[in-house]
């Protein structure tokens, strides 16, 4: 259990925490440029970090090529591999409160949630591909008597890695471990928003006895840094999180290089349905605000429509408005604060000129839609509601990435399949009755990737996450996460 003197400790560390790491040492950006790390918590300068270039990235690629053909990862027996990555998991847990402070630093999540969902899951993630490792099987196809069909699994050679700012540890670990335990040597490139803590990591991985070359990462923009990995002709695998319109571009780039495989794990509009037998309204009012308001709504699975059933529209969107207006924003280093930050001032100045969009398009604002705790220095927002948008308006349609809910009403269950899968993302659903049958023909007619019932956001490492339509395709996370970094080959034999 955390406590907040752990945290004040830490509060005012040094942020320094090293440039580039390529081929297992720190290195210097070969431009010289540098861009500034500012805090959402406060507005203030934390630290620089290298403006990686192109040369960057492919002295980067030329050194994770290098490790891959050498054998000194892909040919360790699995077993050593997952030792490496089970003492990746001790560091973790033992740095926990301070890369979680770091992280909060850098990008304004509240450290209740930072301390579990980034170094708690970045642990659980490299403990459980460590686990996986020794436990990865071949087939042998049924073919007919005289001959053998041996099907292999083997790394597919240097994996990109491109990610978001919300959640850099998990996501991050989310891919490189599972990269790392199928073999595969990585090149990472983290948001330019927060990279601090995923600069860290990669010296852990390090100290925890990584080889040199295995794991290296370029920080920069994506424009620059991202783009000349999207588009490297020596990268195998591109993994990404992010939103839609970066995905779009490393397909783009990819069809233009060596035809990469990319994996994008995208954005969403993610609809809880709520029918008039869900039960105890205020559980689920609470459940609801969590969903959208934890985080600042910077979270890829975050609920951002209610569509309820009209009998309990009032009733509902009352006590979710009743809630929100309690919630405790700011300081995301003090452990009562329910949501921190905006990651940055530009996110902010985003999230804001579209809920002036979703006024002009004439939905109701209950409460919100304006920047608070502006003498701070930070950037915050408090929890905004709308409500009874239309179904082709913007802010029913495209992800906000914010604290910002819409409530939409339905008659029968079939409009509110149809209000829910009215969009183009399909990530993550909601869905709260207590007719079982209900529940699960809601299961199968929701067009997303995950859909909870009766709660909202629960998971585990155990469990797939990935979308379908445009948040994306491939999956994180759970055994499956390996096939994105490995591939099959067949071996024929006349016997
Ligand atoms: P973003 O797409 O702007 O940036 C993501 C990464 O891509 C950053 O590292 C950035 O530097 C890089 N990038 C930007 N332009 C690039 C280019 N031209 N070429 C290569 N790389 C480039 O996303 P963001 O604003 O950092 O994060 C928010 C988005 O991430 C939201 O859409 C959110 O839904 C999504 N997200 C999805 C999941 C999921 O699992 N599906 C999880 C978390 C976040």
């Amino acid at each position: 259990m955390i406590t907040q003197s752990q945290i004040d400790e830490q509060r005012s560390n040094s942020a320094e925490v090293g440039t580039l790491f390529i081929d297992g040492k720190p290195a210097d950006g070969h431009s010289g440029e540098v861009l500034d790390v500012i805090s959402p918590i406060d507005g203030t300068k934390l630290t620089t970090i290298a403006a990686g270039s192109d040369t960057d990235i492919d002295n980067a690629v030329k050194a994770a090529r290098t490790a891959f053909e050498d054998g000194r990862w892909s040919q360790l027996a699995p077993a050593a591999r997952g030792k490496v990555l089970q003492r990746i998991a001790d560091r973790i847990e033992a740095e926990a409160v301070s890369l979680a402070v770091l992280g909060v630093r850098d990008n304004g999540t509240e450290i209740s949630m930072a301390i579990k969902a980034e170094p708690g899951s970045a642990a659980a993630t490299f403990r459980y591909y460590g686990e996986l490792c020794g436990k990865q099987y071949g087939e042998i196809a049924p073919t007919a008597p005289g001959s053998l069909g041996l099907i292999h699994v083997e790394p597919v050679g240097v994996v990109g890695v491109i990610v978001p700012w919300n959640f850099p540890l998990m996501i991050g670990a989310w891919k490189i471990a599972a990269a790392l335990a199928a073999g595969n040597t990585v090149v990472l490139k983290p948001a330019e928003v927060a990279s601090l803590s995923l600069l860290r990591l990669v010296q852990i991985c390090h100290e925890a006895g990584l080889p040199d070359g295995v794991l290296n990462v370029v920080t920069g923009t994506g424009i620059t840094a991202g783009a000349a990995l999207g588009k490297h002709n020596d990268v195998d695998v591109l993994a990404f999180t992010g939103s839609g319109a970066v995905g779009r571009q490393l397909m783009a780039y990819s069809a233009e290089s060596n035809l990469k495989r990319v994996y994008l794990e995208l954005g969403g509009k993610s609809p809880s349905v709520v029918f008039a037998d869900a039960g105890d309204l205020d559980k689920v009012a609470a459940t609801l605000a969590g969903a959208i308001f934890r985080d600042s709504g910077q979270v890829c699975i975050a609920s951002s429509r209610v569509l309820v059933e009209k009998s309990i529209h009032r009733e509902l969107t009352d006590k979710i408005a009743v809630l929100a207006q309690k919630m405790r924003i700011g300081d995301p280093l003090d452990l009562t604060t329910q949501a921190g930050a905006i990651a940055s001032e530009m996110q902010m100045n985003n999230i804001l000129a579209n809920c002036d969009r979703a006024v002009a398009e004439g939905a109701e604002l209950i409460m919100g839609g304006e920047r608070i705790a502006i003498d701070s220095g930070g950037f915050y927002i408090g929890p905004t509601l709308f409500d009874q948008p239309r179904q082709d308006s913007a802010l029913v349609q495209n992800e906000i990435f914010g604290p910002v809910l819409s409530v939409q009403t339905f008659d029968t269950e079939d409009e509110a399949v149809m209000l829910a899968n009215g969009t183009n993302y399909g990530l993550s659903a909601g869905v709260f009755t207590r007719d079982i049958s209900r529940a699960h023909r809601m299961i199968s007619r929701l067009r997303a990737g995950v859909v909870h019932v009766n709660t909202y956001g629960g998971a585990d490492i155990s469990v797939p996450l990935g979308g379908v339509g445009q948040s994306g395709n491939g999956h994180d996370k759970s055994p499956h996460a390996l096939d994105k970094f490995r591939n099959l080959k067949t071996a024929w034999i006349q016997l």
